[in-house]
């Protein structure tokens, strides 16, 4: 038996009746990443030796993780394993504490298998502006795993990894996870504690689980959701547990972010919509016009709040210190000059001009306000209805270097996924078929804050309706 197809909770039920061990889990992992890594690229580092190790000790009675090793996104801090950022800037930095996130899986039992690729920082949507590695979609080696999670989702998805650990802050976990036929949750915000989480945008950033089912997803959601006296913006969430009645749920479909999506795409949600209303569902097409400023509003923020967070790269405290400088001001200029690449320098000098007296108001404070209209026009959504169903992409997975150079095409592929991340919604990819020529297509559900648990009994209910069959 080849242990890298079964999910999460069937691995887990087999370490359960004893018919497999942590070793053999580990050992499988680590010899298809051997076998499969030099051609999807998905990880920056493979802890071969520690994750080794952890499994000859694990305690497989700690949880319904426990002996199953987790891969984690590289700018999610771990101790004593390197976090890039996939930057030139942070490379070879060492941390020397884990994230809560990594804290909490390892209390249940999981190990670090290795870190994944990303695009530097977490800016961008094809994970091509990494400055360590490319990073191939399973599915069709000459097109993009998505970003910024493109090593996550690709790692997943071409089963190197049982799940992963990732951040979203526009998108970057459903939007590759879309790309790669894989299952992406962005939890409300303050559902999952951002400490350790290297910041983006820290009123944006996320984390969530990228997996191969529904189910292993809500499984690691339950672990790594919870207040953390280290995040003072996390909540102590209760989530509904009871069964749901899909005959008693309304469900909302935007006209706008179908409009937006290509012929192919589009079929696939309709598809989707149409079979949760044989399951009894009562779907409507509903026009939110304040949607289609979120885009704007999203890259006005989080520029602005990067360019802040950043500043702590000086060549002082952090990273990348150039050899040869005259003065301490020119050392900071070519430090930060050679150590950022090209993106992260365009979004902190359009976050820096946002922020400036003069433009401040006519910018930031704009997008404020926009980003105010979005989210009580989905509070005004969610007071007759259940969920939303949306694509999670315009299109399918992109070739490489098509969109690179034109960074506000980049930017708009990421429409559909930054309205629930402005308004702090939870939102979930799942795949919902593939187009003719076999890419996969994502379906997103939003829900109201903190109704994970229904976004989760949904997204169950179509995955098994829909049936999708992974590489
Ligand atoms: N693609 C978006 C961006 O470049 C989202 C990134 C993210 O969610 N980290 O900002």
């Amino acid at each position: 038996m080849d242990l890298t197809l079964l999910s999460v909770i069937e691995l887990s039920e087999a370490l359960k009746k004893h018919e497999i061990t942590s070793i053999e889990i580990a050992e499988a992992y680590l010899q298809r990443i051997a076998k499969k890594d030099g051609e999807i690229g998905a990880y920056i580092t493979v802890c071969n030796q520690g994750t080794l190790e952890a499994s000859k000790n694990a305690d497989t009675s700690l949880s319904d993780i426990a002996g199953i090793p987790v891969a984690v996104k590289d700018n999610i801090c771990t101790k004593g394993i390197t976090t890039t950022c996939a930057s030139k800037m942070l490379y070879g930095y060492v941390p020397p504490y884990d994230a809560s996130v990594i804290e909490k899986l390892k209390s249940a039992g999981s190990f670090v298998l290795g870190k994944l690729n990303m695009d530097e920082f977490g800016m961008g949507s094809s994970t091509e502006n990494s400055a360590l590695k490319l990073t191939r979609n399973p599915y069709d080696y000459d097109r993009v795993p998505g970003g910024s999670s493109g090593g996550a989702a690709a790692a997943v998805a071409a089963y190197e990894a049982p799940f992963a650990i990732a951040s979203d802050t526009g998108g970057s976990i459903r939007q590759p996870a879309a790309f790669c036929g894989v299952v992406g949750m962005k939890p409300t915000y303050g559902s999952v504690s951002r400490y350790g989480l290297v910041a983006f945008a820290s009123s944006l950033d996320q984390i969530g689980p990228i997996t191969r089912t529904v189910r292993d997803n809500r499984l690691i959601f339950n672990i790594i959701c919870g207040k953390d006296a280290r995040d003072s913006t996390t909540a102590e969430s209760v989530y509904e547990r009871d069964a749901i009645d899909i005959s008693s749920l309304r469900i909302a479909v935007l006209s706008e972010l179908m409009d937006s999506a290509s012929a192919d795409v589009k079929e696939k949600i309709i598809k989707a919509a149409s079979k949760l209303e044989r399951l009894g569902a009562q779907i409507d097409i509903l026009s939110l016009p304040e949607i289609k400023s979120a885009l704007s509003a999203y890259y006005i923020i989080s520029s602005a709040e990067a360019s802040s967070n950043l500043a702590r790269y000086d060549g002082v405290r952090y990273g990348y210190r150039v050899k040869n400088f005259d003065d301490i001001d020119d050392m900071m200029i070519q430090s930060r000059s050679e150590g950022f690449g090209e993106e992260v320098k365009r979004r902190i000098m359009l976050g820096t001009f946002a922020l400036s007296t003069g433009y401040h108001d006519a910018y930031y404070k704009r997008a404020k306000h926009v980003q105010r209209a979005v989210i009580n026009a989905f509070d005004r959504i969610f007071k007759s209805y259940d969920l939303i169903l949306a694509p999670t992409t315009p299109g399918v997975a992109f070739r490489f270097g098509e969109m690179k150079n034109d960074p506000t095409a980049m930017y708009r592929q990421d429409i559909c996924t930054v309205p629930a991340s402005i308004a702090g919604l939870p939102a979930l990819s799942l795949p919902v078929g593939k187009n003719a020529a076999g890419l996969p297509i994502g379906a997103q559900l939003i829900g109201a804050a903190f109704s994970e648990n229904l976004i989760y009994s949904v997204a169950e209910l179509l995955e098994r309706e829909v049936k999708y069959c992974g590489l």
